[in-house]
């Protein structure tokens, strides 16, 4: 029996609520103090969530009455003009005073029970390559607002070669008060690591995947009461920024937020950008559920019976290791994210739907911040189903598209007609042409394969099993033009051209279209680049070259399946 070695002090300061104009910025100044955060609650009813949701963070919608939330200063006195009930609570991040070690040393290390300082932690990390050279990488793709590394431990049975392997990515505590998963995923890669070639299941992963682990996304917030303890821990970065509301969303635009992206925001879009990962998680604390897309829309996702077999895999597996209670909420630990509370700007929406990445968000304790002494426990609550969620990443259909005469690897999309929505499809990856797609078994109609410049190719029927890989490689035969040109007909057209400089980029295609647009000038100077969701149907986006001179400009449209150019003369 596990005694908590702590107490909980919950509702401790109550600020009454009644407000009155012109107060406002002092109640504001005298609740923040120093502080550059602050955790409330508020009474739920009839609350208009989607403006709420971009001044505050919401945290959790537990129960009817209350719903939990974060906000920096500007959005709290926002918060206060809409005259809600509340009252402010103890911060996550100071309810205990963790036990810290400032050294680890990880062969001595057999239970991770322990907070590692700021220092500790990056020492630790670069102590998993140098004892496991062979199956560790460990980088950093970029610092934090306040000068801190973003570190990644790359892991796999040769790892500096380039294979045909699935990748898979595991990041936590994006929200710097919500660390359990921040030690969970430093002994995941601990025992990945030391298992290698002894346990089965651990060998058969690291020798055919690339299993990619990030601890700690934000460690501004982390550690923002100072690098030697996670004490004071925020839950947004150094700006005051929610991170997991800062991304691109599917529905809500570029800046779903009103906030410009952070350095930690930038640095995982283009990782994101230049590497293709199956399969990942984002870890979080607060509650206890399996959360799957989508969570800024209610339509649900093409593969929504996967997520779901996927997902009561990782809670039975859970329930079967863990203590009664633990991980039952919801749909017995479970929930469709949309369904939960919708939210803007969340990097599990932005991975599935910009870079058909199958990324959830993991909920895994109640408390944000444990004690150091659960940490084991939890760990064991956990870690099959760590493993199993990674396995998936190894099944479905997997395969290679290849120039049909030269061999040569495809930047290939498979789509499956009738059944692929909202970026479900996946691609291949450039430099190899290999792709990689889960998908819950069944019998798939008219998979296609397509890449610029080269004549698609439909496969009829592809069985696929759960826990089996079924291998389709595809060559696609060379037509060529590689980009195809805006002509009549076409789903893309301008108008008018020749123009002065205003016109219109037209769409007319029969599903939405994510296009990236950009316009050259004959030297080859961007005059104009935007990212749009065309929707389908007929709609259109105006562009504005200002201050164009004269002359022809060389438009390119690239969408998730095609490439299309046509030169625009400006008068
Ligand atoms: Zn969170």
């Amino acid at each position: 029996m596990l005694v908590f070695r702590y107490l909980y002090l919950i509702f401790v300061i109550t600020i009454f609520t009644s407000i009155c104009h012109g107060q406002e910025k002092s109640e504001t100044d005298e609740i923040f103090n120093d502080k550059s955060e602050i955790y409330f609650r508020f009474e739920n009813k009839d609350i208009s969530f989607d403006r709420l949701t971009r001044i505050i963070s919401i945290d959790s919608k537990t129960n009817k009455e209350w719903v939990y939330a974060y906000a920096n200063k500007n959005g709290f006195t926002e918060f206060l003009n809409q005259k809600i009930n509340y009252e402010i609570l103890q911060h996550p991040g100071t309810l205990i005073i963790p036990k810290m070690r400032s050294h680890v040393n990880i062969k001595n290390t057999d239970e991770w029970d322990f907070y590692p300082t700021y220092e500790a932690y990056i020492d630790l990390m670069y102590q998993f390559e140098q004892n496991y050279p062979d199956l560790c990488d460990v980088f950093s793709i970029g610092n934090s607002e306040e000068g801190r590394s973003l570190l990644f431990a790359k892991i796999s049975k040769n790892d500096n070669e380039q294979e045909n392997e699935p990748r898979f990515l595991y990041t936590s505590t994006m929200h710097g008060d919500e660390t359990a998963g921040y030690v969970l995923m430093l002994h995941l890669i601990d025992y990945l690591l030391s298992n290698y070639g002894t346990d089965i299941k651990i060998t058969h992963l690291l020798d055919n995947m690339e299993i990619w682990i990030n601890p700690l996304a934000n460690p501004d917030g982390a550690y923002a009461g100072g690098n030697n303890s996670i004490y004071g821990a925020t839950r947004f970065n150094a700006n005051g920024v929610d991170l997991n509301r800062n991304y691109p969303d599917p529905e809500d635009g570029q800046h779903p937020d009103g906030n410009p992206w952070q350095p930690e925001t930038i640095e995982f879009m283009e990782l994101a950008d230049s590497i293709v990962f199956v399969m990942g998680a984002n870890f979080h604390s607060g509650a206890e559920v399996f959360n799957y897309p989508w969570d800024t829309w209610a339509q649900l996702h093409a593969d929504d019976d996967w997520w779901q077999y996927v997902g009561r895999e990782w809670a039975d597996t859970v329930h079967k290791y863990g203590p009664p209670g633990y991980f039952t909420g919801f749909d017995n630990g479970i929930t469709n994210g949309y369904e939960w509370y919708s939210i803007s700007g969340g990097r599990q929406d932005y991975m599935n739907y910009f870079y058909h990445c199958r990324e959830v968000t993991l909920e895994i304790s109640n408390t944000k911040i444990l004690p150091e002494s659960l940490l084991s426990d939890y760990w064991e609550y956990n870690y099959h189903s760590f493993l199993n969620y990674i396995e998936q990443a190894l099944y479905g259909i997997t395969g290679t598209v290849t120039d049909s005469i030269t061999g040569d690897p495809l930047a290939a999309s498979i789509f499956i007609e009738g059944h692929d929505v909202d970026g479900s499809w996946v691609k291949t990856d450039q430099l190899y042409g290999h792709y990689f797609r889960p998908l819950f078994e069944g019998m798939y109609q008219n998979i296609t394969f397509s890449a610029s410049g080269y004549e698609s190719k439909t496969i009829n029927q592809v069985q696929v099993f759960n826990y089996q890989l079924t291998q389709q490689d595809v060559q696609l035969v060379y037509t060529g033009s590689g980009i195809n040109n805006l002509s009549a007909g076409n789903i893309f057209s301008i108008s008018p051209n020749p123009n002065g400089g205003t016109f219109r980029i037209e769409y007319m295609g029969s599903s939405e279209a994510n296009s990236k647009i950009d316009i050259y000038s004959l030297n080859g100077e961007i005059v104009f680049s935007q990212n749009y969701k065309f929707t389908k149907g007929s709609n259109y986006l105006p562009v504005d070259l200002d201050m164009a001179t004269q002359g022809v400009y060389m438009l390119k449209i690239q969408t998730d399946i095609q490439s299309f150019s046509e030169k625009i003369m400006v008068r």
